[in-house]
């Protein structure tokens, strides 16, 4: 079995499903032509009467079983094999485009047929023919497609498309193939979500953790939006077991009440410890400015980052840090990991953290955020591997108008920027590259700075790779009016007064990006502005980005580009990784897959 071993490598496939899901794209048929087809691939019995070469071809005439006719054909690049196949006085079933030339019957370069009366799969993949149609012979039964879990009407579905018995079964499956996805789309989702569910891992909890706080919310200025509350509430469920670590991830658009969850995991964990990671100083800062206003005094929370601490972190109730925790070898065994923007951080730093805090086989509960919003599809996807809460609302409304511009607009542009200037508010101008480069049709940061200082006071500039770049952030926070920068600022540091962002060239930067430099203003419900400068003739997909605020939309919105093919960020995405699903439209067949799971847990 090495061999076919190999050819699953080759295929880039793991499972009897991924297999049964390669189908074919379309069927020979051996079936012998009950009459003469003129202009059609006829399949006949024929016998080899004469053959001759003549100048490099091979000239073969046969006489056809049935009617007694004769037929001729060439072979224009005649070989030996050719020679040797069509000898005299042998018999053949040929196939080939039947012609008339003169009255007489002709096919040219037939092949010969080994048996006759069958439907034969072409699979379309990187091996060859053979190699795929062996490996679905060997391989695909129903019997087997069962025990991966299908029911016997779907194992059959997929044994038909690979193997129809007649013509009816093929003609079938090649509408199937042009008009009714719906099945493939389930066994594709279905066999996905098994593969997610087999590398799920679940771990005891160090221990159940059951802290009140009724407390806390009650002695907050506002009240938790619904969606809140039901995601502390996930997250009681989860910690308050010692069977089940919990494993959950938060998934709230830039501004939707994070922080509280995690402060009310805080809460829960009391009066074991807690530890929450942040990928930046700022943003540690800013957690840690948070719990200590709203937690009660009683819980003392800590901050570590480099080169700054507060607190004694070994015997705090929270520990706000940086990835600096890493590093320290005297952190106390907490019971609660907390994880923020989860994917600045590498998968080994975030699981050191955790390992940093599991003791033999038990771990603690971990809580993973992320401000990048998903799609509903993909969640449910996700969910396998890893719980998921989504936050779909903002505590309040905000009022960001988004508008597409050109250059004729620059002199609007500018005009409504020294009004918000005028009221104390803030501006944030995003540019695409630091220096100038050929094949960026936009000013880079460097040529754009000289414009924008002789205009106006107090401009600050930062770039990704800028060492000063959170100095020069948080004084931007304070006495800044315009800040020229590039996607840097698409981590969540709050500027409360920021009420107009400018990105230049947006058609070049994906709908997640876009979303989340548009979420850096009106964090405080100042009624804000985001233009998108483009010298792009249209741009559909911008306009449509203008039209909604919401995240989640949004990131579907991003799939339906994407799968028609749109460019972003300068490549085409190809990341398609289904054969037939399309995440964009089929949560029906996500949804029926994940009940089938469900009954499949119950049964096992
Ligand atoms: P996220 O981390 O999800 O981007 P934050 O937790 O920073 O969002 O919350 C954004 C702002 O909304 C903060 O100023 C926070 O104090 C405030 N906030 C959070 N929850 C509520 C709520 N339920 N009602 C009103 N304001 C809230
Ligand atoms: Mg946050």
């Amino acid at each position: 079995m090495q061999e076919a071993r190999e050819l699953f490598k080759k295929l880039k496939i793991r499972t009897l499903l991924d297999l049964a899901l390669i189908v074919p794209v379309s069927y020979k048929d051996t079936t012998l032509s009950a009459d003469l087809e003129i202009g059609k691939i006829n399949t006949l019995e024929a016998k080899v009467e004469e053959a001759k070469y003549i100048g490099g071809k091979l000239h073969v005439h046969f006489k056809l079983l049935r009617t007694g006719r004769k037929l001729s054909s060439v072979f224009f690049h005649a070989t030996p094999y050719h020679h040797k196949t069509f000898s005299i006085g042998s018999c053949h079933i040929i196939q080939g485009r039947l012609e008339i030339y003169k009255g007489y019957l002709q096919m040219s370069q037939p092949k010969s047929i080994k048996e006759a009366g069958k439907i034969i799969p072409v699979y379309k993949t990187v091996l060859k023919e053979d190699e795929m149609r062996s490996l679905a012979a060997r391989y695909l039964n129903e019997k087997n497609l069962c025990d991966e879990g299908l029911e016997s009407l779907e194992a059959a579905i997929l044994m038909r498309m690979h193997f129809p018995k007649n013509k009816e079964e093929k003609l079938h499956n090649e509408r199937l193939l042009a008009q009714d996805l719906m099945g493939l789309k389930f066994i594709e989702a279905y066999n996905h979500l098994k593969k997610l569910r087999g590398k799920r891992m679940d771990f005891p909890a160090l221990h159940a953790l059951q802290g009140e706080i009724d407390t806390f919310i009650q002695n907050l200025p506002f009240s938790l939006t619904s969606e809140q509350y039901s995601v502390i509430e996930q997250i009681q469920k989860d910690m308050a077991r010692k069977d089940k670590a919990a494993k959950r991830m938060v998934v709230g658009d830039v501004g939707s009440g994070k922080t509280m969850v995690m402060l009310a995991g805080a809460m829960i964990a009391y009066p074991y410890q807690s530890i929450l990671m942040a990928p930046t100083s700022l943003l540690a800062l800013q957690l840690y400015e948070e719990a200590c206003k709203y937690l009660p005094k009683k819980i003392a929370v800590a901050l570590v980052m480099q080169g700054k601490e507060e607190g004694e972190y070994q015997k705090a109730d929270l520990i706000i840090g940086t990835h600096a925790l890493l590093y320290k070898e005297d952190l106390p065994q907490v019971a609660l990991v907390m994880v923020d923007e989860q994917h600045r951080f590498g998968s080994k730093q975030r699981q050191r953290l955790e390992q940093l805090a599991s003791r033999e086989e038990k771990k603690p509960h971990y809580l993973q955020f992320s401000a990048t919003p998903i799609p509903r599809t993909q969640a449910m996807m996700e969910s396998e591997l890893i719980d998921m809460s989504l936050i779909a609302t903002t505590p309040f409304e905000k009022e960001i108008e988004t508008h597409v511009i050109k250059k004729q607009d620059i002199g609007n542009l500018l005009g409504h920027i020294k009004e918000e200037i005028a009221k104390r508010h803030q501006v944030l101008i995003v540019y695409p590259l630091v220096q100038q480069s050929s094949e960026v049709p936009y000013q880079s940061l460097e040529e754009a700075r000289g414009f924008w200082e002789e205009r106006f006071s107090h401009v600050y500039v930062t770039h990704g790779k800028d060492k000063e770049k959170e100095e020069i952030l948080l004084r931007f926070r304070e006495e800044g009016n315009i800040l020229l920068a590039t996607t840097v600022v698409e981590v969540g540091i709050s500027l409360p007064r920021l009420t107009l962002v400018v990105v230049v060239g947006a058609e070049r930067l994906g709908l997640a990006t876009l979303h989340q430099l548009r979420g850096r203003v009106g964090r405080n419900g100042l009624k804000s502005w985001c233009y998108l400068y483009s010298n792009a003739e249209k741009n559909v997909r911008l306009e449509r980005f203008a039209q909604t605020a919401n995240g989640f939309e949004i990131a579907k919105l991003d799939l339906e580009f994407r799968s028609s093919g749109d460019i972003l960020d300068g490549t085409i995405q190809s990341g398609q990784k289904f054969r037939w699903l399309d995440l964009a439209s089929d949560e029906e067949s996500i949804q029926l897959a994940k009940n089938r799971l469900a009954k499949d847990k119950v049964k096992s």
